[in-house]
């Protein structure tokens, strides 16, 4: 099997759809490829594209500290994306981000597919929507279904939990936006992950 390294920079040169075009970087993923948890995002954001690094803006900070009083650090978990290349409407002239379509993002599962073959983790954190309607499945809903099991072609489990963004643009969902549901998921995700690779 390929190495994760040899798909990065395979995944650099990317041009399989028009997101190509319009990027600073490609965002591959970055953290421990050895740890049995996996957290998959949407995609990159403005400064994400800026530094080709996930989760760095307000939500990645927002999500730093999610890890943090889950008991975990970024350094513990593989951090990644459904998509690696930044998806924004430009028709204004100014980029503004955008939610992927679905072709892009089936088309970037020809990177995120064996990405996670390689790591091959316990559980994958699907973090939003749009990561468990990609690797759940497609009717996923997102406040019925977060913070429990499912079935997952490339883990033993994987579970959804609320995305930072979400949360940061909440007035209240039990007072904190739901920033303690993500504290919670983050949580059990590690618990099943490090109970998994010990079984
Ligand atoms: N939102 C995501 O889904 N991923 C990132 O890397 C940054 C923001």
């Amino acid at each position: 099997m390929e190495s994760l390294a040899e798909l990065r920079s395979r995944a650099l040169a990317c041009t399989a759809c028009p997101l190509s075009e319009r990027r600073t970087n490609v965002v591959f993923g970055e953290g421990d490829p050895k740890s049995p948890l996996v957290l998959v995002g949407e995609g990159p954001g403005e400064n994400e594209d800026k530094q080709g690094r996930p989760f760095i803006g307000r939500a990645g900070q927002l999500l730093d500290r999610a890890l943090v009083d889950a008991g975990l650090t970024r350094e513990m978990v593989y951090i990644t994306n459904t998509v690696k290349c930044r998806a924004a409407d430009w028709s204004t002239g100014k980029p503004v981000n955008r939610a992927p379509t679905e072709v892009e993002a089936v088309t970037c599962r020809e990177w995120l597919v064996p990405q996670l073959a390689t790591i091959a983790p316990k559980v994958i954190l699907c973090i939003g929507a749009p990561s468990a309607k990609n690797l759940i499945k497609k009717n996923f809903q997102i406040t019925k279904e977060r913070g429990k099991y499912f079935p997952c072609e490339f883990a033993k489990t994987a579970i959804a939990t609320l995305h930072p963004a979400y949360i940061l643009r909440q007035a209240n969902i039990s007072g904190d936006g739901g920033y303690s549901l993500l504290v919670a998921d983050i949580a059990r995700a590690w618990e099943a992950a490090t109970r998994l690779a010990q079984a």
